[in-house]
This record gives structure tokens, C-alpha cells and sequence, in this order.
């Protein structure tokens, strides 16, 4: 039995990443309840989402449908004495979505009878879609029949978030079932759902007279559909039906269903719908255990919350979590670069030691992102918190206009002895961004008050970041970056191809012509030119040869435009530098720094100034820069980067950050022979891959999580930026973690 259960549980394991193999699918139909169940319960227990999801419906619009489904009430070929109702109204809808979310549901679907909805009832549908996101929290499905592209994309931009259209059972047994349409139609109006950008929900009935074997297949078609979410419904014949004499299915043959689709679907919601109030609790409970993690709950027009409170009981015995943290997050809190309707999936993080991240339910995850790459020291560094815990208690607050204080000395002491010896006036932010908008601010009013008032304009390279704020956002790279939607809103700024010349490489000196070709043409206009050294990080992660900095120093200076350089992500050991500018040997005119400031601990952001540019602002009128962030050097943030600075100057970092490159280059060097890959770069503690499919992080996400890691691609971006604090061993884990999701992906498998 056991040697039973292990085969069940390698070929879902198979199964959470690839489509498997129909023969093998078939051959779990010949095995023993007790062992499906078995390790379906470990699949469940392992794989698919531990938080239940319910969801409510409403029969929105009811019977007269055309088609002719022998199992269903409301064709209008068979007498069944359903009521009757064309598309109910807002006011309706409102109210029954209402009573759903006061039952504690977070899902609502709206679900109508016919073929298709009329060209006049999606346009009434969208108009109800939008008054229940008007008037409630719920994330909205629709379930409206075989919809067109156009007419699906619609709905999505009403806010309908999931559609919902089930395969009912095999295809070579449905035919037996419904000859006015096909599962192809199905398939055909899932595939547009998706590309009118919702996800799909598809299941079937069970007990219509198919065989074990067309349940199988019906469990592997939504599993090569990758449908997330799998509504399982029991026969309930309906007298008057074609189906109506169709005798019911016993409870292992229910069972056997939920564990075989469990097995073939290890990731998806199992979602109990029709039918299943017949069972005994002792059996719906069963089947939550092997493998139901979802269910359309409560009977929204009619009842109150009592069946749906018998349901929520039940479900915990089962051993889920029902209301955690994830549901109020989806439903109120706004996730970076995500949609508010259709929020991503995220894991609860609880805690943080060294280069893992503890979640919730105790699962640590390897970060290969040091948290968007300030993490560096590692998480919880025990130096750095206790440093926040003391000034806590001193002072956490107080203006920084007409006062200072210890923790804002200490860390400007420690920054003073790091940075380039001509960097000696800091001005402290509140985050990367922040510190953008200073920098820039500056160089405006370091030329405006020279007198050069034509020099309102900024050059930078393409393939940049430099943060999300409005300034900011308006020297990241214009096309290729995260803003292009607001060119048209920003001031056009100048820009100019990246270097060619990479980081290794030979230099070209042609790179720099067309900066130089700028300046004379256009310097006049300039006041600063922006850059990230060496590493164009959060837009591309490109290296580029640092002999261009060289040139641009001595550009800039014949010029009279300032150089500003980024080094909120390269600052502090990333490059294997301190800083990324020690490439070329400059000195910047002003330097932004973040991210690993703080060790990644607390927001914060400091601007280093040469004396130059802070002597022309200051002794020219209005003798002052004119910023000032409310929560300028806050003392618990500046304790938090003194205390980080105190652990980068404590330790060699810059060995650690070699070695980290080393095991990198290697371990990474076999992922550039794949098809999908272009190009395979490290540079520091910094590894990039570049592939030819753009990564979906809603896909993404959950394929590196289940592996132990934490890792998030952008664009056509793979890279790790671990923690420094990661050990060897770990590092490895990381590595190959990140390289088999990787060639999935690339090879299309996930
Ligand atoms: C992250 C980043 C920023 C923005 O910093 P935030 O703290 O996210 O505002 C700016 N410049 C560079 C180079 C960065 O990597």
C-alpha cells in the first residue's frame, strides 16, 4: 500500500510543473480508494492553497436556454417548473453580492442560463459588474455562456476578474450529454477569456454516466489548460431532465473523483459546486481532505448566513485557515506594480533570519532578491535591530529643521568616512525616489544660480531606472521602462543610447560619442547628466564598461553639466566595490544612496553633495536648498543605517561578494546553452539571465516558492541579487532552485 501511495505521490509531484502523461493518469483509475486518498491528502497538504476559498453565485439570469444539456433544468426542452427571469437588475444584483460579502465571502459570481448572452445583456451585465465593484469588495466572476473575444474583453474592463465556463465532463463523453455545442466551443471561449486578461475557472459534473476514465481525462484536459480553478459538481437529478432517472453516486466513487482530480491538479482550487449538500458532513469533510480547497457556499437570495457558517465549521476541522491575513490584503491593500481587481498571489512573511525569509505557516524561503536588493547584511541582523529597538526607546521623532541628534551624526560620520573624499555635505531622504527628486532638484538650482537659467533639461542613458516618482520616473528609460504610459504626461528629457561596451569587455571609444555629440550641441540646455553606474539595474540589469563613466566625468566637466550618479542599488559591496564609480575611479558631483543604506531595515535615502554644488546653492540667494521632507533623517531610520554601516565596515564584504560571483558564474553557466536564453551575466553579487519569454510573476511566484526560494524576474529579466549573509550551501540550493524553474520556463512547461 505504501509503495502505492509514494507512485501516486512522485506522479503529482511531476504534475504541480508538467502536463503529465495520459497513460499514466489512466493507470491511477485502477488503484485503491484508501491510496488515492492517501496521497492525494499529502498532495493537498503540500501543493494547493491552505487557505479555503469560498465563493457565492447568483442565478442572475434563469431557464429558456436553448441548449440542449440533459442534465440541466433550464433548457427550455424539458418541463421542469424552475422559475423563470430574464436579467435581474442592479438593485438585485447589489443586494445579493451584499448579502455575500456580509456572509465573510470574498468571490461573487454572477451566473446566467443560454448559449450566450445577447449584445444588450453585456452591456446590462457590465453596468451590474461595475455597480457590485461600486458597492462592494468582492472580486466578481461571470459564468454567461460562449462569449466572444471582444465581448469578454469588455467584461474584463467592467471589472469581471474570473470567467467561469465549465467542460462538464470528457470529450469523448460529453457529445452524450449536449450535442448544441461542443467542448472545443468551451475551450474556445476559455482561451479568450484569457487573452481579455481574466483567469478561467473550469470543472464538471460527476455521475452523468461517464466512467472513471472520462473523469481522468476530464482531470488532465483542465490540467494542460493550466484553469486555476476546478468547480467539481454531483449529479443531482433533476425530474423532467433527460438525466432525471440517473441513479446517485456513491461516496467512494465521490471521493475517488476528488482525490483523482487532486492528483492530476496538485496546485488548483478544487471547488465543490453543485450537489455536495446530499453528502454527510463526515464525507464532505473527507473529500476536503483529499483534495477540496474551495466551494460556491451559502444560497445568496435565500438564506442567511447559516449554511455558510455550518461550511466555515466544517472546513477548519478539515484542517484550513479561512479568514487570514490574505483575504483582507486582497481585498483592501494595493500590491507594488499590481492590480487592485485582480490581485496577485502573495505568501504571509512572518519573519527573517540571514538570507531566508520565514512565512506563515513556518516554510523558510531562500532570497535570492535581498528584497528588491537592500537586504543585504540579511534579514533581522541582529546588530541593526537592536540599534532600532535603543533608539526607539530614546526618541523616535522630531523635526530636523532647527534641530539634530545623535543617530543622524553617527551615521553621517560613518557615510563621511566611506564616500569619495569630495562627497562632505549629505542630505537625508525619506527613499530612493526622494532622493532623485533632490538630486535633480539640486542641479537645477545649482545652475539657476550660477545664472546659466537656460539649464533646466537633464541627459541620461537609455535602459535606466531611477525610481517611481514623477521626476524620477521622467529619466528611467522611455520606452523599454516600467512608465512608458506616462510619457506623453512627463518633461522630455535627453536621452542617449546605453554603452555598448560591456562590463569584461573591450572598450569602444564610439560609445561616448553621442553624449559628447549632446553636450556640444545641446549643452546649454543641460544641468546634470543622471546615471547608474556600471549596473543599469531595475530597468535591464546590464554591465557596462566603466571606462564610459571616465569619459562622461571629463565630458560633463567641459561642459558644465553636473554628474549625478545612482547608486541606490550598487552602493555598499553590490558590484564587488564599495561603490560602482571606484570602477572608474570618479568622484560623481552628487551621489544618491539607499536601498542597502539601512541594511534594509527602515525607508531611507541620503544625497552626498560635493562642496561645490553646495556652496553655489547656498551662498547664492536663496541661500538654501529649498527641501525638506517631514521625516527628514528620522533618528530610528539613521540608527538603523548606522548600525548597518558599523556591520559593512566590521566584515570583509567585498571577499564575500567575490566568492558569491564565483558560485554564481559557475552555477549559472550551463542555463546559457538552453533555447530561451540569450544571455547569462554576473557581475558582483549580481547575476543576470536574459530570456526570449517575458515572465509572468502570477505564475511565477507560486513555481519558486514551492522550490524554497524567493525570486522575481521582470520583463524578460531572471536575475538573484542574494543577501551577502548567504552561505555557501545555501547558495547553491538557490541556484539550482532558480535554474530548473528557469529552463520550465523558458521550455514552456510551466
Ligand atoms: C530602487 C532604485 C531607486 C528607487 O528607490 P526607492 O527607494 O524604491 O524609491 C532609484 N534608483 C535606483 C538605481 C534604484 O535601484
Amino acid at each position: 500500500m505504501d509503495s502505492i501511495v509514494a507512485a501516486c505521490l512522485a506522479f503529482a509531484e511531476k504534475a504541480v510543473d508538467a502536463v503529465p502523461d495520459a497513460k499514466e493518469a489512466q493507470k491511477l483509475g485502477s488503484l485503491p480508494t484508501q491510496a488515492l486518498c492517501e496521497a492525494a491528502a499529502a498532495v493537498t497538504r503540500r501543493y494547493a492553497d491552505r487557505t479555503f476559498n469560498f465563493c457565492g453565485i447568483v442565478n442572475a439570469k434563469s431557464g429558456r436556454c436553448s441548449e440542449n444539456c440533459s442534465w440541466c433544468a433550464q433548457s427550455r426542452r424539458f418541463e421542469t417548473g424552475i422559475e423563470i427571469y430574464p436579467l435581474i437588475d442592479a438593485e438585485r444584483a447589489v443586494q445579493a453580492a451584499k448579502q455575500a460579502e456580509a456572509n465573510g465571502l470574498t468571490r461573487f459570481s454572477l451566473v446566467t442560463s443560454g448559449r450566450k448572452l445577447s449584445p444588450r445583456e453585456v452591456r446590462e451585465t457590465i453596468s451590474l459588474v461595475r455597480a457590485i465593484r461600486s458597492s462592494t469588495n468582492l472580486e466578481v466572476c461571470l459564468s454567461a455562456g460562449l462569449l466572444t473575444e471582444s465581448e469578454l474583453k469588455s467584461l474584463s474592463e467592467a471589472g469581471v476578474v474570473r470567467y467561469h465556463c465549465n467542460l462538464e465532463s470528457s470529450r469523448g463523453y460529453f457529445p452524450q450529454v449536449c450535442s448544441s455545442h461542443t467542448t472545443d466551443d468551451k475551450i474556445k471561449t476559455l482561451s479568450s477569456a484569457r487573452v481579455a486578461g481574466m483567469e478561467v475557472c473550469s470543472g464538471g459534473i460527476i455521475g452523468m454516466g461517464e466512467t472513471e476514465a472520462d473523469r481522468i481525462a476530464l482531470a488532465l484536459e483542465l490540467r494542460t489548460l493550466k484553469v486555476g480553478s476546478i468547480p467539481l459538481n454531483i449529479l443531482a437529478p433533476i425530474p423532467g431532465t433527460a438525466l432525471g432517472n440517473e441513479p446517485l453516486l456513491g461516496d467512494e466513487e465521490i471521493l475517488r473523483a476528488v482525490a483523482l482530480f487532486r492528483l492530476i491538479n496538485p496546485t488548483a482550487q478544487l471547488r465543490f459546486a453543485g450537489g455536495r449538500a446530499r453528502l454527510s458532513p463526515k464525507v464532505q469533510k473527507k473529500a476536503m481532505e483529499c483534495g477540496i480547497n474551495a466551494a460556491i457556499a451559502g444560497d445568496m437570495l435565500t438564506t442567511k448566513g447559516s449554511a455558510v457558517d455550518a461550511d466555515k465549521r466544517l472546513v477548519v476541522e478539515a484542517g484550513y485557515r479561512l479568514d487570514d491575513l490574505k483575504k483582507f490584503d486582497a481585498q483592501h491593500l494595493w500590491h507594488p506594480y499590481a492590480s487592485a481587481a485582480l490581485p496577485p498571489p502573495v505568501s504571509v512573511a512572518a519573519g527573517g533570519h540571514g538570507a531566508r525569509i520565514v512565512l506563515s505557516d513556518g516554510r523558510e524561503l531562500i532570497d535570492g532578491t535581498s528584497s528588491w536588493w537592500c537586504a543585504a547584511f540579511g534579514y533581522n541582523r541582529p546588530e541593526i535591530v537592536e540599534a532600532i529597538r535603543k533608539q526607539a526607546a530614546e526618541l523616535t521623532h522630531v523635526m530636523f529643521a532647527g534641530f539634530t541628534h545623535k543617530p543622524a551624526v553617527e551615521l553621517g560620520k560613518r557615510l563621511i568616512k566611506l564616500l569619495p573624499s569630495k562627497l562632505t555635505r549629505l542630505f537625508y531622504a525619506d527613499s530612493g525616489s526622494v532622493a532623485v527628486e533632490i538630486a535633480l532638484k539640486l542641479a537645477v538650482q545649482y545652475q539657476m544660480v550660477l545664472g546659466r537659467k537656460s539649464r533646466t533639461n537633464f541627459v541620461t542613458i537609455r535602459q535606466g531606472y531611477h525610481g517611481d516618482t514623477w521626476n524620477a520616473m521622467s529619466v528611467c528609460d522611455p520606452a523599454a521602462g516600467m512608465h512608458t504610459l506616462f510619457h506623453g504626461a512627463m518633461q522630455q528629457r535627453i536621452f542617449i543610447d546605453a554603452p555598448r561596451s560591456v562590463f569584461g569587455g573591450e572598450w569602444n571609444p564610439q560609445d561616448v560619442d553621442e553624449l559628447k555629440a549632446v553636450l556640444e550641441k545641446e549643452g546649454e540646455s543641460i544641468a546634470a547628466l543622471i546615471l547608474e553606474p556600471v549596473v543599469q539595474g531595475a530597468s535591464a540589469m546590464r554591465f557596462y564598461h566603466p571606462q564610459f563613466l571616465v569619459e562622461a566625468r571629463r565630458l560633463c566637466d567641459a561642459h558644465g553639466v553636473l554628474l549625478i550618479a545612482d547608486e541606490i542599488a550598487t552602493g555598499f559591496g553590490r558590484t564587488g566595490k564599495r561603490f560602482a564609480c571606484d570602477w572608474a575611479g570618479i568622484c560623481p558631483d552628487i551621489m544618491t544612496l539607499g536601498k542597502a543604506l539601512t541594511g534594509g531595515a527602515v525607508s531611507l535615502s541620503v544625497v552626498c553633495v560635493t562642496n561645490d554644488v553646495a556652496d553655489a546653492v547656498s551662498c547664492h540667494a536663496p541661500n538654501a536648498l529649498m527641501h525638506g521632507p517631514t521625516f527628514m533623517a528620522n533618528p530610528i531610520a539613521c540608527a538603523a543605517g548606522a548600525a548597518a554601516m558599523d556591520v559593512y565596515m566590521a566584515e570583509d564584504w567585498l571577499t564575500k561578494v567575490r566568492e558569491i560571483e564565483a558560485q554564481m558564474k559557475e552555477g549559472l553557466a550551463p542555463l546559457a546553452k538552453l533555447e530561451g536564453v540569450l544571455d547569462v551575466r554576473v557581475l558582483g553579487a549580481i547575476a543576470a539571465v536574459e530570456v526570449k519569454r517575458a515572465a509572468d510573476n502570477r505564475i511565477l511566484g507560486p513555481a519558486f516558492v514551492r522550490e524554497g526560494v524567493w525570486v522575481r524576474p521582470f520583463g524578460r529579466i531572471f536575475y538573484l541579487m542574494p543577501p551577502f549573509v548567504i552561505s555557501r550551501e545555501e547558495l547553491k540550493r538557490l541556484i539550482n532552485a532558480f535554474s530548473r524553474v528557469l529552463t520550465d520556463w523558458v521550455e514552456e512547461k510551466i
